[in-house]
């Protein structure tokens, strides 16, 4: 199987350091390229990358070198810290990171795993008991392909995360739409309608025994006649809606 060649999308992606920060304006790297390539962003709006991205992008796209605007402030490196002593376990940080570069669990002290920091920053504003700094890091400036090697280790586990929260959102849908037809599931069928039925005319038949008038003597022949034609119907209902059913003698 041949590979398909990468689109322009995908080789401006490749330039983007991938850290996911929202510094562009955009909510990730990939959205971010995507106004690159359809002519509606600058390419001079993503501080993480600095002038050599901005240089990469005015070679790709042919377009000229377009310095950062006044606005827009270079931070150094940096990793984030978390003072474990302040730590109350609350979570916001590991949810806030793009790069799953925190563990921990509820209620429990939080790490940064500092490898897998790139720095973005979304953790700090998140933590309510401002337990977390950004701690610079050596300036020595990393070769193209170091920097491209670790932009595509970010981006690889940022989907992930993304995969990860999909799938998620999905199996708790799936578990509230079972949930909802549990709850509107009828009452369990009767397992023998035919014994449903018969009880049903037992009673019926018992009841009709307990009004039965006891003058019958007294009737005129048009009122037996009236009463024979009524029990013959009723004798017809039966036999229609259970014919196993012998039909009492009268
Ligand atoms: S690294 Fe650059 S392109 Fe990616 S989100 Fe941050 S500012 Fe935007
Ligand atoms: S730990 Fe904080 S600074 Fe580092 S990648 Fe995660 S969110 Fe960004
Ligand atoms: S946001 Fe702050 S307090 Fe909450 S788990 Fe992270 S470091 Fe700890």
């Amino acid at each position: 199987m041949t590979e398909s060649l990468p689109t322009l999308l995908d080789r401006i992606d490749d330039i983007l350091p991938q850290t996911q920060c929202r510094k562009c304006g955009y909510s990730g790297c990939r959205p971010y390229a995507e106004a690159i390539a359809n002519r509606e962003a600058d390419i001079n709006k993503c501080p993480p990358g600095g002038e050599e991205g901005i240089r990469e992008l005015s070679n790709l796209l042919g377009v000229e070198f377009k310095p950062f605007g006044a606005d827009v402030v270079l931070a150094p490196p940096s990793v984030a810290f978390i003072d474990e002593n302040l730590c109350i376990g609350c979570t916001l940080c590991l949810q806030a990171c793009p790069v799953d570069a925190i563990s921990g669990a509820s209620r429990q002290m939080h790490t940064i795993i500092a490898p897998l920091c790139t720095g973005c920053e979304l953790c700090v504003a998140p933590c309510p008991v401002d337990c977390i700094s950004m701690l610079p890091l050596p300036q020595e400036a990393p070769s193209r392909d170091k920097k491209h090697a670790t932009a595509k280790a970010a981006r690889e586990r940022y989907q992930f995360r993304l995969e990860r929260i999909e799938r998620g959102k999905r199996e708790k849908a799936e578990k509230l739409a079972q949930k909802e037809r549990d709850a509107v599931k009828p009452a369990a069928a009767p397992t023998d309608a035919q014994a449903l039925i018969h009880a049903a005319l037992e009673r019926a038949r018992a009841q009709a025994a307990a009004v039965k008038p006891q003058n019958t003597e007294r009737l005129t022949p048009a009122q037996q006649a009236q009463i024979a034609e009524i029990e013959a119907r009723r004798a017809k209902i039966q036999e229609v809606a259970h014919p196993d059913t012998p039909i009492p003698k009268k």
